[in-house]
This record gives C-alpha cells, structure tokens and sequence, in this order.
C-alpha cells in the first residue's frame, strides 16, 4: 500500500489529487518540497514520499473516491470488447488491446494500481459507472452536452463519425434510400437522433416534429423507423435477418461487423468526440482530464492512433 502512494508521488500526481478546500498545490511545488528535504535532512527519497503520503492522507487532501481506488489497489474500467482498435478482447487469449485500453493502462499506472476491465455497451456503461461497480469509462462513449449534465467527460481523445452498415443486396447506398425504413441502433446510443438529424439535413426528411432535446428514438416513425438493441451482435444478426434494413453506429464499431456482402453508404456524419467519462465532480475526473491532455500534448495519443491503425 505505501508502495502505491510511494510511486504516486514520484509520479508527480499529487498535485492533482490534493483538492483540500478547493485548491489545489502544484505539481512543482509537491516535488522541491520533496527535494529540499532531501538534501537539507539527508532522508531518504522513500522515507520522504513516505511521509509526505502519510501527511496527505491525514489532511484528507486526496479525494476520496480517488484514495478508494488506491486502496483496492485497482482501477475498475468499463470498456468495449468488440471495437477493434478502441477496445477489443482476444477470443483465446482473453488479453484487450486498443486505443482506449492502452488509456486506460496509463490511467492505472498514473495511480499506481493494477487494472480490471469490465467489457460494457452503450445501455450498461453508465448503470455499472453510477452504481460504483467501475470507476470510469473507455467505451467509444459519445462526449454530448446532455451526457454532460449526469457524468464528466475529459478532453476529448478521438473523434470518430456515424455511418450505416447495409446489406449489399438490399439496394440501399445512401441517406435518400433510408426513407421509409427500420435501422437497427443500439439503445443509449446516439445513433438514431444522428442519423435522423442528418437525414433532415440531406432533405430526405422533412424534421417536422424533430426536437433533439427530447428525440426519442422508440417513437419516431418520420420517414425512418428505429428498432433499439442490448448490444452490437445481435444489431448484425438482425440485419442478416431482414429484421432491419439498416444498422447504424460510429464507423469504428462497425467495422467488425463489415462481413462480405456488405457496405457502409455513402454518408459518413455526426461527429463523435469519444472522453473518459467519470461520475460528475469526482475525484478520478481531474486524475483523468490530467492524463488525458499529457498524452496528448506529448504525443502519445497520436501514437497510439497510428499503432492501433485508427488514422
Ligand atoms: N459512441 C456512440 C455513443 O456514445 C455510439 C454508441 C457506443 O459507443 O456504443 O452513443
């Protein structure tokens, strides 16, 4: 356990995690402290760190939630198990890799802790985060102003767009061909008030009735209808099926289900800016913003995109 708190330290984190009464100490300040005492008391740097984690802990300077996750020694995340190069689960080997898993890695290694992965869909991700049974979320998970207003989000580490995954020999080949017929979403996700707001867009629709703040897309029957689904597999089946005409959700979870017969239409659209979601004004949503913005300003993010074949 000291360990832990040891190589947080080191790790320069504390100065994100301190939040007594608002305010938070810099990360430079924490470290020629750390160093002054060194030279000035000849102690040793773990006996140092040693006390400097004691001293944090007693004031209560780390967030709570943030300590619990150092105390378990774990760091529980919610992530895709299908998503090729985001969040994806070897079938043999049971081993993820992606994007997102490699975060999220950094994440634990930023606290100290080992990592435990809980494969989630866009209609459990948010159930297991606000029950407590994660601690965050990397799951191709949509940052939207509504979403905002339950979890926070970090810096956004990827932006992927909407598109519709179709049977070839079902003729459709764009948005026009989409009028009149039932695609297959998953539910929590965004897909259905895009797809709608780009086919209104297209001019396919008219939008009569649209109101994106209470779009619901199990009674919208406008010129598209919408069937929702638990999860992506059964979408794929469904749509070999004739359940659905179409199946519609980011390009990148798509991918998998790309089989041979089969095509994206010609509409790629609504952006999705994919974060790391946390419970609203936890601790683990400064841990997280702070992660995320250094990997992307030293470049690692950009890395990783390239080496997982996201560009
Ligand atoms: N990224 C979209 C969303 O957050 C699609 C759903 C998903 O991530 O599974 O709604």
């Amino acid at each position: 356990m000291k360990n832990k708190i040891v190589s947080i330290l080191m790790a320069g984190l504390l100065g994100t995690m301190l939040i007594g009464c608002g305010e938070k100490t810099p990360v430079s300040e924490v470290q020629d402290t750390t160093e002054e005492t060194i030279v000035s008391d000849e102690t040793s740097a773990s006996e140092v760190t040693e006390e400097a984690a004691e001293e944090a802990a007693a004031t209560e300077e780390v967030a709570e939630d943030v300590q619990a996750v150092i105390d378990r020694g774990v760091l529980r995340v919610g992530v895709k198990n299908a998503v090729i190069g985001f969040g994806y689960e070897d079938p043999l080997t049971g081993d993820y890799s992606g994007l997102e898993i490699e975060i999220a890695k950094a994440l634990a290694e930023k606290l100290g802790v080992d990592i435990e992965f809980t494969a989630v869909t866009a209609a459990t991700r948010t159930e297991l985060l606000d029950s407590g049974d994660i601690d965050c979320v990397l799951a191709t998970f949509t940052i939207t102003e509504e979403r905002k207003q339950s979890w926070d989000f970090s810096t956004p580490y990827y932006t992927d767009y909407v598109s519709v995954l179709v049977e070839d020999a079902s003729g459709i080949t764009g948005l026009a061909d989409l009028a009149d017929k039932t695609v297959g979403v998953s539910s929590g996700s965004t897909s259905a008030k895009s797809l709608v707001s780009a086919m209104i867009e297209a001019g396919v629709i008219s939008g009569d009735g649209f109101d994106a703040d209470s779009f619901d897309p199990a009674t919208w029957t406008e010129g598209v209808k919408f069937q929702q689904y638990d999860d992506y597999p059964t979408i794929s089946t469904a749509l070999s099926a004739g359940e659905v005409d179409a199946f519609c959700v980011d390009k990148s979870i798509l991918a998998i289900y790309k089989t041979e017969g089969r095509s994206y239409i010609d509409a790629e659209f609504a952006p999705q800016e994919y974060g790391v979601a946390t419970r609203k004004d936890s601790g683990m949503s400064a841990v997280a913003e702070e992660l995320v913005t250094g990997l992307m300003e030293d470049g690692t993010i950009a890395g990783l995109i390239t080496e997982n074949g996201l560009d």
